[in-house]
Order: structure tokens, then C-alpha cells, then sequence
């Protein structure tokens, strides 16, 4: 599981960083790509990587603001331009007002896909858990920003145990039918006699993952609740220390605040988003040390990185 950024930047795009737009790449887990905002030039930024559109499956959207949408009629139009390539049906999860937007720009300007879309639209009285699939639950709540914006919360489900194949081997247990039998957590008796338990041979079940992705906001204790015991949150910084009363008035957090969420959640890794061109790169190293001082393990990402889960 890898999280690449293809736009870390906040409001409008700079030379270094393009709008709103980030894969979680779950193909290991289930041979797709979920999209988490599509600001303006997202697929420019896909054309770098090894990101299939049609891979994409599901598009969450945390806000209607433009740097986190502008880029969808464009996507979903390339996407279509896939010649010899399966056309495979997409899920689109957002605030009330997706659905219109996406239908409009498609309608106005003669765009013709050919493959469905189903809207998953929301609003402050239908969200919690938005999706459930047999490896994941999506949990959606509201943030605090100048406009109705939420945040997900991914939760893979606990993975099963593995087979110790050698260990069954070893333990004269005849590769075939029963290596399924135990498999599927059922004791066997062995032609001598021998009792197989199966709880002796399958690994304890594994912990999935948690990945917890903020749209625009003010510090909120709705943040806190969303990254609880989180492997990684990624989480905006619009503004550095000291910022605090214009982010508050313009709807976004500093790093500070968010390495308190983080701190406050018991998140295990903190990666910074959504960052004002304003930022040099002698800031963006100040950015981190500020917020290392509350959240050590944090980081400040960049446009085409990828962070393995
Ligand atoms: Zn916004």
C-alpha cells in the first residue's frame, strides 16, 4: 500500500506544486487506486507516474472548493480515452453538489463517457461510515472550514493469518487437500494418527492499516477523532507557527496545530500537505522542525512522492 501526492499545494498551483490530488495506491490489496481530490492538472501529474486511469476506482472528495475539484471533468474524460483498454465503472464519494458539478461540465461541454459513474453524495446528516467493502470502511466526518469539507478515515480490515507451508511439511502433513483444511482453521488427523492443529501452523492475524486524509480545516477535535491510532495522517499546513489567528480566519490549520492532532491522536506519522507557494524550501525545513518539536515523526511531502504504508 503507497500514498503518492500528485499536488501538495494549497489554493492555486506553483511551478513546485499543483493543487489538491493524492492516490492511495492499493494494488497489492485489490488491484486499485483510489483518488482523494482532483484539483486542476491531476491527470498531467498521473502521466507521470505509473498510475492507470482505469485503475482508479473510487474518487473521494473532501470539499467543493475549485483546487480540490477543478481537475474532474478533465480526468474523467481522459479516462475514457483508454483505446484497447477494459472501461471499468467508477464510484465518485463527495459533499452535496459532486454529483451537479461533475454532470454539468460533462453536459456543457458535449463529453460522452463510456463508463458509469455512481455519485456517493453526502452532507453534515448522512456521514459516518460511507463504505464498506470485504478489505475496507471508509468513515467520513465533518471538519471545521470555510465551507462544508470532511475527512475519511480508510481502515483495512484485519488481515488472516498465513499458512507456514514448511512448518506443515516438515510436520509430514502431505501437500493437497488438507494443506486447505487447515487453512481454513480446521484440525486434521494425519493417516498415523498424528493431530494437526491448525492454530499451530496459521500466523495471528495482522492489524490493517489506518490512513487518515484531512480536507481543508481549522484545528478540530473532528481531526482528532479521524486520526485516532492512525498509521499515517496527512493532514494540511496552509500556514506556519505563529499563524495561527489567519488561519484560524481563513479556515486552515499551521503545522503546529497539526502536529497536535497528530500528538493528540496517537497517530503513528504525520505527513504535511497543502502548502502555500509562500513557503521556500529554507521554510519548508522550518516547517518540519516547528512541528517535530510537538510530533517527531513528521514530514512535509512533495508533489510525485510516494510513501509506502
Ligand atoms: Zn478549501
Amino acid at each position: 500500500m503507497d500514498i503518492q501526492f500528485l499536488g501538495t499545494g494549497a489554493g492555486q498551483p506553483s511551478k513546485a506544486r499543483n493543487v489538491s490530488s493524492l492516490a492511495l495506491k492499493l494494488l497489492d490489496e485489490i488491484n486499485e487506486v483510489w483518488l482523494f481530490d482532483c484539483g486542476e492538472g491531476t491527470q498531467n501529474r498521473i502521466l507521470e507516474t505509473t498510475i492507470r486511469p482505469r485503475k482508479v476506482s473510487k474518487i473521494f472528495i473532501t470539499h467543493l472548493h475549485g483546487d480540490h475539484i477543478f481537475g474532474l471533468p478533465g480526468f474523467l474524460s481522459s479516462r475514457a480515452f483508454q483505446a484497447n483498454e477494459e472501461q471499468t465503472d467508477l464510484d465518485i464519494y463527495g459533499p452535496q453538489g459532486i454529483k451537479s458539478f461533475v454532470l454539468t461540465s460533462l453536459r456543457v461541454s458535449g463529453s460522452r463517457l463510456p463508463y458509469r459513474i455512481y455519485f456517493h453524495e453526502f452532507d453534515q446528516d448522512s456521514l459516518g461510515k460511507i463504505l464498506e467493502t470485504d478489505k475496507f470502511t471508509v468513515y467520513a466526518e465533518e471538519l471545521d472550514h470555510t465551507i462544508f469539507c470532511v475527512g475519511y478515515r480508510v481502515m483495512q480490515k484485519d488481515l488472516e493469518g498465513t499458512l507456514d507451508a514448511e512448518k506443515l511439511k516438515a510436520a509430514g502433513v502431505p501437500f493437497g487437500p488438507l494443506f486447505g483444511k487447515i487453512k481454513n482453521g480446521q484440525d486434521v488427523v494425519l493417516d498415523d494418527g498424528t493431530e494437526i492443529k491448525a492454530a499451530d501452523y496459521i500466523s495471528a492475524p495482522r492489524p490493517g492499516k489506518i490512513i487518515t486524509i484531512l480536507g481543508d480545516t481549522r484545528k478540530t477535535n473532528a481531526s482528532v477523532r479521524l486520526a485516532v491510532n492512525a498509521d499515517v495522517l496527512i493532514h494540511e499546513s496552509t500556514y506556519g507557527k505563529g499563524d495561527e489567528k489567519i488561519a484560524r480566519n481563513h479556515g486552515h490549520s499551521t503545522n503546529m496545530q497539526a502536529a497536535q492532532v497528530a500528538a493528540e491522536a496517537s497517530a503513528k506519522r504525520l505527513l504535511l500537505n497543502h502548502i502555500s507557494a509562500r513557503f521556500l524550501s529554507k521554510d519548508i525545513s522550518q516547517l518540519k522542525k516547528d512541528a517535530a518539536s510537538i510530533f517527531e515523526n513528521v514530514h512535509v511531502v512533495k508533489d510525485l512522492e510516494e510513501v509506502e504504508i
